[in-house]
């Protein structure tokens, strides 16, 4: 995904944009650190473009602010990451048979959870006369990726037969961990990601790493740390599951710590510009199945967004954007490049105004919190989805990218 993170919008590009907070970024990892302490490492989950906001940018800013690992799902974006400078150690939760000497080149650090994969890790390294460091994953719970625990030893004898490979990290993943409602569920995958350890180290082994807690498990986990932690989406400001404080999208994010609270704050806005207005009568049908039709003489503004642009088809006649620090209803079918909304009841709203979709505008904001609910998903999968023909626009403390 070319994500073009340009320094400012360049004037004659189509006004839609994404930008990335840095402030807000190096301020969530901060109170991540904080939360976690000095004497447990940050990996820096950045996979998927760091959820869309472009894994490249991110993972330079929160290389600055000290993250200590990066985390991502395939040796794709790890080798993306090293072609663009950063040196610091890359986790790879999933590398795809014939991957192997993709890794060694790269000094990227693979989980595995299989026999077969260690084998072929092993004549790898083992061919370039060196011995490579992975983490295994163990399956607690999350029935995914990792292997069961009584398949424990079948994976622990493979390290003692292929002395190739080192076994550096053990992980387990948590399925639930943003749920209050299955905190039982959780403490029985800790209780077994314990047993596990015990298992590893009666035949032998000493890991550097022991680590389990996504973001949920960060802040709702704090026995769950081991000596290394994984957050994603609470470094974007993101939330997973149901809101921590529920019941409105807007709740904010917080981090307990000991130096006190701290709210998480989204680093990406989205925004785009009124390119067209026009007033129609009352009973005038708008957009793809005319599924709206004005019940009043309305004012209607075109906008330069679409479904492609991961404003999803699903916020049609029913999603709301900030116009003038106002809401403005979307109004009939959100299509592949185009939105309308209806400012009937912003008059001073003029071609040219900025709009935001996900952001926050004189003490109005929405949240990707707010668009999921709408759309019957998560937040992680509205910013995953802003597509990539949205430049991202790096904006840092009190700057606006089109000053
Ligand atoms: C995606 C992922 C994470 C990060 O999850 P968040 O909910 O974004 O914190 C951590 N570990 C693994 C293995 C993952 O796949």
């Amino acid at each position: 995904m070319p994500i073009a993170t340009l320094e400012r919008l360049p004037a004659a590009s189509r006004p839609t944009w994404v930008e990335i907070h840095l402030d807000r970024l190096a301020h969530n990892f901060r109170a991540i650190r904080a939360r976690v302490g000095e004497g447990v490492k940050i990996c820096a989950v950045v996979k998927a473009e760091a959820y869309g906001h472009g894994a490249v940018a991110i993972a330079h800013s929160l290389e600055s602010v000290g993250a200590d690992w990066f985390g991502v799902a395939a040796v794709e974006e790890a080798i993306a990451l090293r072609e663009a400078g950063i040196a610091r150690p890359i986790l790879c939760f999933g590398v795809a048979r014939g991957q192997e000497a993709l890794v060694l080149e790269h000094r990227l650090t693979p989980v595995v959870f299989d026999a077969a994969q260690i084998e072929r890790l092993d004549a790898c390294a083992r061919a370039h006369r060196t011995v490579l460091e992975v983490h295994l994953e163990v399956d607690t719970g999350m029935g995914r990726t990792g292997v069961p625990l009584r398949e424990l030893e079948t994976v622990l004898r493979a390290f003692e037969r292929f002395r190739h490979v080192r076994l550096d990290g053990l992980m387990t993943h948590f399925a639930a961990a943003d749920d209050p409602a299955q905190a039982e569920f959780t403490r029985a995958q800790i209780a077994h990601f314990h047993e596990a350890v015990r298992v590893v180290e009666a035949r032998g082994f000493h890991p550097t790493y022991r680590h389990l807690a996504n973001s949920a498990g960060v802040r709702a986990y704090p026995e769950a740390l081991g000596n290394m932690v994984r957050p994603g989406g609470l470094l974007y400001g993101l939330w997973s599951g149901p809101r921590p404080s529920a019941p409105s999208p807007c709740a904010e994010i917080v981090i307990e710590t000991p130096m006190g609270e701290y709210a998480v704050q989204p680093v990406l806005s989205l925004h785009t510009r009124i390119v067209f207005l026009k007033d129609v009568e009352a009973g005038t049908p708008l957009g793809y199945g005319s599924t709206f039709v004005t019940a009043r003489r309305s004012r209607i503004a075109t906008l330069p967004i679409g479904y492609h642009d991961g404003y999803r088809r699903a916020l049609s006649d029913r999603g709301r954007v900030l116009v003038r620090g106002r809401f403005a209803p979307v109004v009939g079918r959100v299509s592949m490049d185009w939105t309308l909304v209806d400012v009937t009841d912003i008059p001073d709203a003029r071609v040219g105004d900025e709009v935001i979709l996900i952001g926050q505008a004189d003490g109005q904001r929405i949240t990707a919190e707010e668009l999921a609910e709408l759309c019957g998903t998560i937040s992680y999968e509205i910013t995953c989805g802003i597509g990539a023909r949205v430049p991202r626009v790096l904006v840092s403390a009190g700057e606006s990218a089109l000053e």
